[in-house]
Parts: structure tokens; sequence; C-alpha cells
């Protein structure tokens, strides 16, 4: 692997690890599809990313195809898989990530009172041996590999100091330490790290990792804490997204790192012009939006409302902004394109943009570039992004929508007739339903044949101005209770939100298989 660039300030290098496709992936809402976790391992590793935890392999089939092609996918960056620390978790985890330029197998059993009494049933003799052994076993497959203490912040700091030598000793060379339940404060994980550094002294020689989790809203906090303390490591996530109330942001650590870092004495490696597309991509991949006052990257982190505020940004924006728009990643948006540009033009600006496309998936992205460019004046790079983020994800088109016609007022009962096209075959409802798009919906599930429901809609304007695309977003629940996002782009709002519709059933179909088992 290609040896990353160690700014040479003689401040100390903090790694990050990203867990966004593991811990974040396994939170409710959050779960995506073998391309979408690829694309998004892809960002992660252009903006510069330590070690990328590509998933659980032992969890699920789907799991394992995850870690496997994120292993052998990314060249830059550490790959990490988790494994219990049990001998057949351990040969799924290395049968997954074998093939990974520098891959890494992550252990953990936990060693608090509470869980080893209540979750393993093991004694504490009985945790110490396991650990030990299995960081042993996992070696014998991997030169890396990392063992967390899980729940270490709520256990018998003589004990995890006596379980962390042990699995040094067999090999371990990251140690871990979360603080699973996101129970610590700042001023407890400094003393925590300082005092477990002095109990176990050869977690010095590796490397030693944060875990932080925000369910007192203390995760990144705990975490800088962290830092502060000496840890080599920190395990986040983008958006904060994660189990519970979320894992520490990624952004808001390596900002608060990038803008105080006289205060901190560390950087990270993070290419910070990258973090806005980062949060975005996970955006348009789960459907889920970040609120618009979080930290970093919601949509108010550098809006200036008020008067005397705009005042002083314009004169000299350093009288409120601790940081730019730019450092993030965050542009203005540049009149780019127009109708009459050609495809070496789009797909040269689809490239400076950061995307790799197929073949196919250029000429689609272009077929699309054209229609909005005939609706639409200006065409700015955040459309672009917007046709190109959803083409770069995409599942088989299942169905596809061939044409629609609404009645729709305040006096009547919205009716809806859709037709969508599956292969050459034309299918046509009627429904009717309380509002336009409540009946284009319910017809389309009597296409698909399904008692689809909608769990969540949102609309957004790409750009601003009337001509702007609608982005429209929904989260559908599937007979089998699983819920899939689905986008949809269009200068008609009825439009967007009714491709976003079939976006989703084409992820159901995509994921449970429906393609093959009712032709
Ligand atoms: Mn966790």
């Amino acid at each position: 692997m290609k040896d990353k660039d160690k700014r040479q300030t003689g401040f100390a290098n903090v790694k990050i690890f990203d867990t966004t496709l593991r811990d974040g992936e396994q939170s409710p809402g959050m779960s995506m599809n073998l391309k979408e976790k690829i694309e998004m391992a892809k960002q992660l590793e252009r903006m510069g990313v330590d070690i990328i935890e590509a998933g659980f392999a032992i969890s699920s089939p789907g799991d394992f195809v995850s870690v496997q092609t994120i292993a052998s996918t990314l060249k830059n960056c550490t790959v990490a898989g988790l494994a219990r620390a049990a001998v057949k978790d351990i040969d799924k985890a290395w049968e997954a990530l074998k093939e990974a330029e520098d891959p890494r197998i992550h252990i953990f059993l936990a060693t608090s009172p509470l869980h080893m009494e209540y979750k393993l049933r093991m004694t504490p003799d009985q945790v110490y041996e396991q650990a030990a052994a299995m960081t042993a076993y996992a070696k014998k497959y991997c030169a890396n590999v990392e063992f967390s203490a899980e729940d270490a912040t709520r256990s018998d700091i003589g004990f995890l100091a006596k379980v962390i030598e042990g699995v040094i000793a067999a090999g371990a060379t990251a140690v871990n330490l979360p603080d699973t339940v996101g129970y610590t404060t700042p001023e407890e994980n400094y003393r925590f790290f300082m005092n477990i550094r002095e109990k176990a002294p050869s977690l010095n020689k590796i490397v030693i990792s944060a875990h932080c989790h925000n369910d007192l809203g203390l995760g990144v906090a705990n975490s800088l804490a962290a830092i502060r303390a000496g840890v080599t490591q920190v395990e986040c996530t983008i958006n904060g997204i994660g189990e519970r109330a979320g894992n520490a942001a990624m952004e808001e650590i390596v900002m608060a790192l990038y803008v105080r870092k006289e205060e901190y004495r560390a950087e990270t490696n993070i290419i910070t012009t990258e973090i806005a597309r980062s949060s975005n991509l996970l955006t348009r991949i789960t459907g889920v939006k970040v609120q618009p006052n979080k930290a970093i990257v919601g949509e108010n982190a550098f809006a200036h409302e008020a008067g005397i505020h705009q005042h002083g940004v314009m004169q000299n924006p350093l009288t409120y902004e601790i940081m730019t728009p730019a450092s993030i990643g965050l542009k203005e948006s540049n009149l780019v394109l127009g109708k009459h540009s050609g495809k070496h033009a789009f797909g040269q600006r689809v490239e400076s943009l950061g995307y790799t496309l197929s073949e196919s998936e250029m000429i689609t992205a272009f077929e699309k570039f054209k229609v909005l460019a005939d609706k639409k004046k200006q065409v700015y790079d955040k459309d672009i992004e917007a046709i190109v983020a959803k083409e770069s994800v995409q599942v088989p088109k299942t169905f596809a929508l061939k044409n629609f016609v609404i009645n729709s007022g305040n006096t009547i009962t919205s009716t809806a007739a859709i037709a969508l096209m599956r292969g050459n075959r034309q299918f046509e409802r009627v429904a009717g339903g309380d509002g336009p798009l409540d009946a284009a919906f319910k017809a389309i599930n009597k296409i698909v044949g399904m008692n689809l429901s909608l769990e969540d809609y949102k609309l957004n304007a790409v750009t601003e101005g009337e001509d702007a695309m609608g982005d429209a977003l929904v989260l559908v629940k599937s007979e089998k209770s699983n819920v899939y996002s689905g986008r949809g782009l269009s200068t008609d709002i009825t439009e967007a939100s009714i491709n976003a519709y079939i976006n989703a059933v084409n992820k159901m179909y995509y994921a449970e298989g429906r393609c093959k088992s009712d032709e």
C-alpha cells in the first residue's frame, strides 16, 4: 500500500478508522446494497480515511460479499473486517479480507462485569483466555489484528489492563477501548486513557484507539479527550450515523483538529475538501438527511442569517466564520454547462467532480443531462452531481416510468393512471388516493402486485430558482418489513416523486430477489 503523506509538522498523527459501513450501516434505516457500499467505500478512500471497516462478514452472506468486494477494490487504505472472538467468525472474516492490499482482522470481546455475566456468561478468566487465544488465532492469518474490549469504559481497570497486556503479547497491533454505550464524559475518558496507558504500558508500543457513541451527545467531545490523552486512532462515521444515537461524527472530529490544531497538537490524513461530498453521498444513498443545524455538514452550518453577521462576513469572513465553506469542499454553484455542451465536456466535468462512471453509466448520465439542459437554462455542478451520484449507485431498472396522468384538486378525490415498462412489456393501472402522490403510489403498488407502504417522503430543490430540479426521496416498506430508500430527480416534482418510488421498488426487487421468483 502507498505510504500516506505524513504532514511534517511535529503534530501527532491520528488515524481515522471509519465504521460508516459497519456500525453505521447496522443502524435502523441505514442499510445499503452492495453497489452503494462500494461507492461509499471509494469515496472514503478518496477522502484519505486510513482504515475502512467494511462490515461483519459472518453476520450475513450479503455482508460477506460486501467485505470481500471492498477488500479487493480499495488499494490505498487498510480494510478491516469485524469478527467476534470465535474461530468461525475469524475464519469468515479472513476469507472475506484476504484479497485486500492491507487487511486487518478486528476482533471484539466484552470486558465489563455486566456484559461478561449477562451476555457472554463467561468468567473474567475465561474472557482473558479467549481474548488472547483468538488474537493469536487471527494473527496466524493476518499481521494486522485489532482487539476491541467491548464496553471498555465500564470495565474494571485492573482486569482491562490484564486483558490488554494479554492480547498485545498474543500479537495485537491495535487495541480499541470503546465507550460502547455512550456513557463516559470527556474528563472521565481523558483520565481513563491516561490511566490505562500507565496500567498497560505495552499499549504505548501499538495503536491505541477510541470508539465513542453519542448517547449523551458527547461522542465527538469524548473522542477529542481521548486524542488529548494520547490515542493514535479514532473510530467514527460520516454524519455520525451508527447504533442508537450514533457514533462520533468523523467530519466534526476532523474539523475540530483542523481548526484547533494548536490546541490539540494533532492532525489527521483526511482531505477536508472531500467532507461535503462524502456527507452528501451518504445522504443520497440512505435517504436520511442530517439536521439543518448539524455541525460542519448541516445545511445551515455556513449560513449567516442575522444582518449584522452578514455585514461582518462581507467585510471580513473571519468575523463570524471559524472555517471557510471551501475547507470542507463547498463551492459556490458554478455555471458550467448548457444544452450545447457535448459528451466530452460533460465527461470531463464529471471526472473533475471526482466520479468514475462506466461507459454505459456515462451514456445514461449524459442523456439525463441533455434532458435537463433542455428544461433548465443553467446547469450547475450540484445538478450534475445529483444526476451522477444517482447513476453511480443504481440498481437494475426492473420497472421504468412510461407515462402518468394525474387528476387532482381540493374538491375531488385524486386519481392517477400510471404506465410502467418492465422490459418490453407495458403495465398500466389506475388508483385513487388522498392526494396526487398517494394515488400515484397506489397505482404503482397495483402494478407490482404488492402492498408497499410509504414510510417517509421528502422533496428538496437541488439548486435555487424557479427551474431548479426537484430531488424527491422516499422510504418504502416492503411486505417483508424491509425499508428501501428511493430517489428521483426531475424539474417536475410529481415526476421526481414517482421516479423515487419506482427507484425504491427496484431496490426492493434487487435485494429480495423478486425478479426471478415471479417470472
Ligand atoms: Mn459501536
